[in-house]
């Protein structure tokens, strides 16, 4: 068979970027197209009933089920005018993705009898039964035990906090995804709990400064990071169809080094691709906005505008597989791995996350006045204590078996969280810290606050104070959580987010309060508010704690991880010991005491972790074996045989001191090969025999540390061995696309 490989790049090199559609309508009329929206609800639901549906999404009501009908009617309605026939509940099980089971709408009027097929008696229908809740026989979605597999039972129930959509003729559901019991089985019903509890820990903390507030939301605007690669190479590669990433491939000789592609013009076929994603995704309501390469060759990112963090989840979700499909038809396929190429930069997703409140305050964001500052200030710091207090449990929440292989190589965050805040707020903090009370209170003044903190009210957060690698980075008016991978789901990280600054938010209004009759007693006769004085002293005893965590530095240096293990910082490396971070005393206490998880519900989700990362080490293993043997031993071994035959040849022509020393080269090629595949194939014996070892161990979590410990550093043995037959073996029989030709072809 001639080689695939040339075929491949050779079509590659052929194809020309498809033609999208020029829209005549401008991105602010399709907006959100195939989304029913409130001007669409509006149109298709009675007055009342859209009002009580808004009064659910808004405040939280509770969703009554006497207009769930309606609601379905209306949704189906507005669905089959635009072209569906099926309805599915989406939701987003363990797995890092998303699930549906699309039914019709179509069934048999009242009265119509399974027989007969009186066309007559056929309508469509969505009952608001349904809509709300449905069984889906998800048996074998990973639960961790909670369900076990014979009970089969797992309930998805309606989000109306999430607008549902259209692709192509089914009407999508967002729903989360819960047992008979009540237990999470997803990502969704965590965060909803996480969210509310910390709209709720903020909405008090915030009517110290603003009375006005009712409520406050979380923010969320992810930058998704990710590689095309054309199709055709991509088929090529055994590994990147199974894995995602290449276990194999000597470095480009040029790869990123020249900083060419970052930010620079966008290839036309992508350029095409970007176009046709951000119609569809702009139909669907997702905000996109923002555009460009990557670092490295054939990487990119893609932003949208900021949104409440439940939605923006579900757009994050939505995006990942509509870019999925978008890419095919342009003949790329996109790779969300965080690192599927060693030796060039990985994808991430940084998670860009505020607070705000239903006033239009952003509650990170320094402000004007004193007030306002003080209130940044304080948002800052808890933000900061719930970081501290949890960083090993916010490591966990971004971990994962692909995520590991980005975390601690030089272009990303090191495992280790630690917050960068920028010089402004630095100073910021300290001065808090430093200032003396009684120091404060004899600067007694008119009204208010006074504080001795002149420069506070001028505070300008300057953007270009920055720190790229830092995790947890603060950037101007929001944090930006950078350890998340770029093919997770952002809710497992805005989870522990949301619930650690939750905690802190709650810890700290108890501490102003008992402290606020204190003060109230110290400046009686004075205009000074105790109030504010009390949370004066609580931040300065919170910036003290919580000081470990800030860290103004770059990378991963051995110095580092000393100095952060003195401070008390998870530095713990493997993935899979990572995970133990969940059942902590400080984590079960952490999501209990808020109501986002159980105990139990932690424990299952411990057991899916390490059963995916034993999982996905495992079919890394095997893909690798495989390529071993039938792709790279054989091809390396003909070409030892036509150097071999080519010695034989030579000896045949020349005197035999002068076909030695011809053949000097060849000999030692010949020699390499052999050794070389020795080792590769030692090394797949040996993996093997670490798999059947593993793989006996009952306990999830001792099977994926084995896994960690024994099986995954065989891969880069086995590996750089077969790196090292590359270069030698003529490129002519090499049969995989090389780093070159995957990076560097679009
Ligand atoms: P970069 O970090 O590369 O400078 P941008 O400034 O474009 O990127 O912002 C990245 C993301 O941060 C966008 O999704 C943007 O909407 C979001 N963002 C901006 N301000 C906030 C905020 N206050 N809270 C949450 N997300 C925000
Ligand atoms: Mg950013």
């Amino acid at each position: 068979m001639a080689n695939l490989r040339f075929k491949v790049v050779a079509e590659a090199f052929r194809k020309r970027p498809l033609d999208v559609e020029r829209r005549k309508e401008r991105p602010s009329e399709y907006f959100g197209k195939l989304v029913f929206t409130r001007e669409k609800m509006q149109r298709y639901l009675s007055e009342d009933v859209y009002k009580k549906l808004v009064d659910v999404i808004d405040n939280g009501a509770k969703l009554d089920s006497s207009i769930a009908d309606a609601v379905a009617e209306g949704m189906r309605a507005w669905a089959m005018d635009n072209g569906a026939t099926h309805y599915t509940h989406w939701f987003q099980p363990l797995n890092e993705g998303t699930a549906e089971k699309h039914d019709a709408f179509i069934e048999r009027a009242e009265g119509g009898h399974g027989e007969g097929g009186d066309e007559a008696t056929m309508v469509e229908r969505l009952s608001g039964k349904l809509l709300m809740q449905q069984e889906p026989d998800a048996s074998s979605f990973p639960s961790g035990g909670i369900r076990a597999t014979f009970e089969a039972r797992g309930y998805s129930a309606w989000d109306p906090t999430s607008p549902v959509f259209i692709i192509d003729d089914t009407l999508c559901i967002p729903t989360i995804f819960i047992s008979y019991t009540g237990e999470a089985l997803d990502y969704k019903a965590p965060l909803k709990r996480a969210l509310r509890a910390v709209n709720e820990a903020a909405a008090t903390v915030a009517r110290y400064f603003d009375d006005s507030v009712e409520r406050v939301v979380s923010n969320l605007g992810w930058e998704q990071e990710y590689f095309l690669v054309d199709e055709g190479l991509y088929a090529a590669r055994p590994d990147l169809l199974l894995t995602g990433r290449t276990l194999m491939g000597h470095d480009s000789a040029k790869n990123q080094q020249m900083d060419d592609h970052y930010f620079g013009a966008i290839p036309e076929r992508v350029q095409a691709f970007m176009k046709n994603l951000e119609i569809e995704a702009l139909e669907l309501g997702i905000p996109v906005k923002t555009r460009h390469n990557e670092v490295a060759p054939n990487q990119f990112e893609l932003a949208p505008i900021f949104e409440e963090t439940n939605l923006a989840v579900d757009h994050n979700m939505l995006l990942m597989s509509v870019m999925k499909r978008i890419a095919r038809k342009h003949g790329f396929r996109v790779l969300l791995h965080e690192k599927p190429f060693a030796g060039i930069n990985g994808s991430g997703k940084h998670n860009n996350w505020s607070l705000s409140t239903d006033n239009g305050i952003l509650l990170h964001a320094p402000g004007k006045t004193p007030e306002a500052n003080l209130r940044f200030a304080t948002f800052i710091v808890e933000t900061l204590m719930g970081v501290y207090r949890h960083n090993g449990l916010l490591k966990a929440s971004i971990m994962s078996a692909t995520n590991a292989h980005r975390l601690g190589a030089n272009e990303a965050p090191p495992a280790i969280v630690s917050s960068f805040l920028g010089k402004q707020v630095s100073e910021l903090l300290d001065h808090i810290e430093m200032a003396d009370v009684d120091n404060i209170l004899a600067m007694a003044g008119k009204q208010g606050l006074k504080m001795d903190i002149p420069e506070i009210p001028e505070l300008l957060i300057d953007n270009t104070d920055r720190n790229r690698t830092s995790p947890f980075a603060f950037t101007g008016n929001r944090f930006e959580f950078r350890a998340v991978g770029s093919e997770a789901n952002c809710a497992s990280a805005m989870i522990a987010l949301n619930a650690a600054v939750a905690e802190a938010l709650v810890d700290f209004k108890k501490r102003v309060d008992a402290r606020i009759p204190e003060f109230t007693e110290k400046l009686k006769g004075t205009e000074h508010s105790a109030t504010f004085h009390a949370i004066i002293d609580v931040l300065r005893e919170d910036i003290k704690t919580c000081k470990p965590i800030r860290f103004d530095g770059n990378g991963y240096s051995d110095e580092w991880v000393a100095e952060a293990e003195k401070r008390g910082l998870d530095v713990e490396k493997s993935c899979p010991k990572i995970f133990e971070r969940y059942l902590d005393e400080a984590s079960i206490q952490l999501f209990e005491s808020l109501g986002v998880m159980t105990k139990k519900e932690l424990e299952a989700r411990n057991e899916v972790k390490w059963e995916t990362y034993t999982k996905k080490i495992q079919i890394e293993a095997r893909v690798l074996g495989d390529l071993s043997m039938n792709h790279i031993i054989p091809v390396a071994t003909r070409y030892q045989s036509e150097l071999l035959s080519n010695l034989n040849h030579m000896s045949v022509v020349f005197p035999i001191d002068t076909a030695d020393k011809l053949s000097a080269r060849n000999k030692k090629i010949i020699q390499e090969i052999a050794e070389r595949t020795f080792a590769i194939e030692k090394g797949v014996e040996e993996l093997v025999e670490a798999r059947k070892k593993a793989n006996k161990i009952e306990s999830e979590r001792d099977k994926a540390n084995a896994y960690h410990d024994t099986v995954e550093p065989k891969l880069d043995e086995i590996r750089y061995q077969i790196d090292k037959l590359e270069l030698i073996v003529d490129d002519a029989l090499w049969p995989l696309p090389k780093y070159r030709e995957l990076l560097f072809i679009r």
